[in-house]
């Protein structure tokens, strides 16, 4: 496949047939207009594209598709661009127009029966799990971004988040997808089944592909019935292995209930102090490491409270919980939840932090933390590890922050030989070198070196089908 590199000629007569089907306003080119679409959320990125558009409908996206595919211009699309991994933009040389899916917000249909919800894409999470509250039901999807993240762009992440535990990550709560493929047809598969034995699962192919497969335009989601009872606890412990045991402790005394089971290092509790001391630790002493865990109930008659408590009582007399204590109030639990919400904001204030986004099977965590904590201490002495994150997924943000005093710049400058060594050790453990953020543009060369050659080839074969010629987010996930 040759390299996108449309002419100035095709490139003004794409733009004008677009302002003739979209409108003028909604093709962008303003150097100041066109800036948020290409900044990206790390700043390790620069975009560049030479205007973006902003269909308004599934058949303006159709529309748009199509032109550009006949005249051989890359398209990138955007969602709400808090993704971590420079998938979302245009980058130079690509190619590529930008097209931004924020005008498709449409929620289309809420069905408390079916227990479903079939919105568009550019629908702001924040507002798909409020339109699912207001009918009583939940759509479980929870993450830091979700006040500008959009559904397209979860479900083109595989999104995760603080609920994958309990109700999986995004690829588990689509029933279905409607899609622009690249050549600009339309693909309805917006399915309410929970049950379609019918062949390969096509939404699958979506999901996760990081716009490199088509466009998603709507979907139809899983909801779930609202939990009445949360128990939410913050719990010291000794050491990893100990939150691993007190893990599957807390899955089977609560009857799978738990909800979020989140793992956070003393470290953090050091900063907060330093530098958020309205942040206050819920516990009386410094423990080595603490887990924040939440157990729902469809009832508060449930006895999840009194199940929780005895279970900690026990582990307390394990050894395995230095201390605990259950939020007596909705008030508290959202106190506790803060020291988890600001876990990346904190460490902003100690300087530079390379960051990782391994799982491991949650069993060999504490082999993991171990092995990459040695690790990256004897490739950079002085470096302070800060691993937070899902262990009840197995998935931990390996952060590492820079060596006190240390010059950033030069520190940043050995994240590509931090993070093969970090991600060498959770590959070995039979983990992953990704588990939330996705490939994008920048895990792409680490995605060849870790993945065999099987895989590679048929990642190529699966993309080469759909997009002969190379047109979506070009670059990005896997190199043709
Ligand atoms: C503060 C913060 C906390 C986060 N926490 C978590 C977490 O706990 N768990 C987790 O899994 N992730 C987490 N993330 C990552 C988050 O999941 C992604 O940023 C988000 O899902 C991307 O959505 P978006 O709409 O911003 O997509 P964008 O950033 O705009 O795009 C992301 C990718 O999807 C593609 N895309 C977007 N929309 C479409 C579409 N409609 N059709 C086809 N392709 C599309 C883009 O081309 C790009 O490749 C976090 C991010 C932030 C900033």
């Amino acid at each position: 496949m040759t390299r996108l590199d449309p002419s100035p000629e095709t490139l003004r007569s794409l733009r004008a047939r677009l302002e003739e089907r979209l409108g003028e306003r909604y093709v962008i080119s303003e150097p100041d207009q066109l800036a948020p679409f290409l900044a990206e959320e790390r700043g390790r990125y620069q975009g560049a594209a030479p205007f973006a558009i902003r269909p308004g409908t599934t058949e303006e996206v159709a529309v748009a598709v199509k032109l550009c595919a006949e005249a051989g211009v890359g398209i990138v699309p955007q969602g709400g661009n808090t993704g971590l991994v420079g998938g979302g933009i245009p980058l130079a040389g690509d190619g590529a127009i930008l097209l931004s899916l924020q005008r498709l917000n449409r929620i289309r249909q809420v069905d408390p029966i079916d227990y479903s919800m079939t919105v568009e894409a550019g629908c702001i999470l924040e507002n798909v799990q409020q339109a699912a509250a207001e009918v009583d039901r939940l759509f479980p999807l929870s993450l830091g971004a979700e006040g500008s993240c959009q559904i397209g762009g979860n479900i083109s992440t595989n999104a995760g988040g603080i609920h994958v535990l309990r109700y999986g990550n995004m690829r588990d709560l689509i029933l279905g997808l409607e899609v622009v493929l690249p050549d600009g047809t339309l693909w309805d598969g917006l399915k309410v089944l929970r049950k379609d034995n019918t062949g390969y699962a096509l939404k699958q192919l979506f999901a996760g592909a990081e716009g490199t497969l088509g466009i998603i335009t709507a979907a139809t989601l899983k909801l779930f019935a609202r939990p009445r009872e949360q128990v939410v606890a913050f719990i010291g412990v000794p050491n990893p292995a100990a939150a691993v045991e007190l893990l599957a402790r807390t899955r089977l005394a609560s009857g799978e209930a738990v909800t979020a089971f989140e793992f956070i290092p003393a470290i953090a509790l050091d900063f907060l102090a330093k530098h958020n001391p309205e942040i206050a630790d819920p516990l009386s002493e410094r423990h080595p490491w603490y887990v924040l865990t939440e157990s729902s109930a469809g009832s508060s008659a449930a006895g999840l409270r009194e199940a929780i408590e005895t279970m900690l009582a026990e582990a307390f007399e394990d050894g395995l919980v230095l201390d605990a204590t259950i939020a007596a109030s909705e008030a508290q639990a959202v106190d506790f939840w803060k020291i988890r919400e600001v876990m990346v904001e904190v460490q902003r204030h100690e300087g530079a932090s390379i960051k990782h986004d391994i799982s491991v099977p949650v069993s060999k965590m504490p082999v993991f933390l171990e092995q990459a904590t040695k690790a990256v201490e004897d490739l950079v002495p002085g470096i302070r590890p800060f691993p937070f994150g899902h262990l009840g997924d197995g998935n931990v943000h390996f952060n590492l922050s820079q060596p006190p005093g240390a010059d950033p710049k030069a520190y940043l400058a050995r994240w590509e030989e931090v993070s093969r060594r970090v991600h060498e050790i959770a590959v070995g453990l039979g983990g992953s070198f990704s588990a939330e953020h996705g490939l994008g543009r920048m895990k792409v060369e680490e995605n060849e070196h870790f993945k065999s050659a099987v895989e590679i080839e048929l990642l190529r074969k699966l993309k080469t089908a759909l997009d002969p010629q190379g047109i979506m987010n070009p670059g990005k996930v896997v190199r043709l």
